[in-house]
């Protein structure tokens, strides 16, 4: 759905070369990475296993949410507030700055949390209030989508889209960046691909779902889910400005700049076969979702497209951020909201490797 078409397919990796770091996994967060590794002035390879953007990155919701995936009041009682607080500051911070490199891709228009019963709302009000009394943008709503909380500074974009971009900046400044190059084995001085290698000073691993696959001992950490998304034909009766994350985050729809309505979610409702990084969509989840579109929000418009991708979720729902071997760095269990955080953790990993600090990851990381 949110393919152009316009993406000239990138090589495979051609034969053994030399870097200072080489990224695998060329989604968002990798991107990030690259292009703060190339602002840093290193020489930088990058190895995907499919295309760019071909994982959940380009592939979700298209929500950007300030924050952690626990609704703020939730993260300053599991976090502390001043911890809660900053980190909500530094991804409002990010998405300053994605919003000011593509945006072509990205739009500002808010988002919501619509509630879905009155023990909800209450909960609701008790994120509006804390919020408000942190000095946080948060604003009550009651409109045509129902009762809850607007966040007038958050966005919605075309992921894939961002991505293609990232991709073609880092190619153009020095990058050299591959598809279809699966990194089969990993050490801190070399990354094996089924044919060749690359020979580097410190290797980033940027993989959301199926980190704990390529990285087995981050297995108790992150587990790897399903996500499911439909998508319709233009509805020209619904006129829905902002992104709506309704039922507690469980679904969550939006209406694209041309109409047409983005609409994913019920992971809690799915049963444990979601807990798997093989993504495609399954007529049980999807059923539910022609639910949700059709009794819910009254769409007729038929379905377009249907499809699903794989996400980490965190033991303690903060982002996996850590040098897991000596010279390997992984970031990625971003719990479902890797938007904002996977490009955080993307530039903060490569400022991690090079300089050995990194202020952007202050609350999010702390050495072992
Ligand atoms: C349906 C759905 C809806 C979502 N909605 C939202 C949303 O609205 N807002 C939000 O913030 N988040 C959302 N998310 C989560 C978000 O998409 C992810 O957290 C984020 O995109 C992760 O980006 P990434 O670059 O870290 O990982 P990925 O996009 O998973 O990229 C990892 C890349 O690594 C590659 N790779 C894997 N293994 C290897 C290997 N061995 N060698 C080389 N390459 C490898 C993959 O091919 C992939 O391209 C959603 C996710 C899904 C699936």
């Amino acid at each position: 759905m949110w393919d152009d078409g316009a993406w000239a397919p990138l090589p495979e990796l051609p034969g053994d070369v030399e870097a200072d770091v080489c990224v695998i996994g060329l989604g968002g967060s990798g991107l990030a990475c690259v292009l703060e590794l190339l602002a840093l002035g290193r020489r930088v390879v990058g190895l995907d296993a499919g295309t760019v953007g071909g994982g959940a990155a380009g592939r979700n919701g298209g929500f950007l949410l300030a924050g952690l995936p626990a609704f703020y009041h939730q993260a300053a009682k599991d976090l502390g507030r001043d911890r809660a607080q900053a980190i909500y500051r530094r991804t409002m911070v990010e998405l300053d700055r994605m919003t000011e490199e593509t945006p072509e891709a990205i739009r500002r228009s808010g988002s919501l949390r619509i509630a879905d019963d009155a023990i909800e709302l209450h909960d609701c009000d008790a994120q509006l209030q804390m919020m408000l009394a942190d000095r946080l943008p948060a604003e009550p709503y009651d409109g045509p989508e129902g009762r809850g909380i607007l966040v007038p500074t958050d966005g919605a974009f075309n992921p894939l889209q961002r991505c293609r971009a990232l991709a073609r900046r880092a190619l153009a400044g020095g990058a050299r960046l591959f598809e279809q190059s699966a990194a089969i084995t990993m050490r801190g001085d070399l990354v094996r691909t089924v044919r060749h290698g690359v020979h580097c000073s410190s290797v980033i691993v940027a993989v959301d779902g199926g980190l704990e696959r390529v990285l087995p001992e981050l297995a108790p950490r992150v587990r790897t889910a399903r996500l499911q998304m439909l998508a319709t034909a233009p509805v020209l009766d619904l006129d829905l400005p902002r992104p709506v994350y309704r039922r507690w985050g469980y679904e969550y729809w939006q209406q694209l700049p041309d109409r047409r309505i983005a609409l994913g979610g019920l992971r809690d409702r799915s049963g444990d076969g979601e807990w798997t990084d093989v993504a495609r969509s399954t007529d049980a989840v999807q059923r539910g979702l022609d639910r949700v579109l059709r009794d819910q929000l009254g769409v007729t418009a038929p379905v377009t497209h249907r499809w699903a991708g794989a996400v980490g979720y965190s033991a303690n729902g903060l982002p996996v951020v850590d040098e897991v071997r000596s010279g390997v760095w992984a970031m990625g269990g971003y719990s479902g909201t890797g938007n904002i955080l996977g490009a955080l953790c993307g530039r903060g990993v490569a400022q991690l490797a090079v300089t050995g600090r990194s202020e952007l990851l202050s609350e999010l990381w702390s050495p072992a």
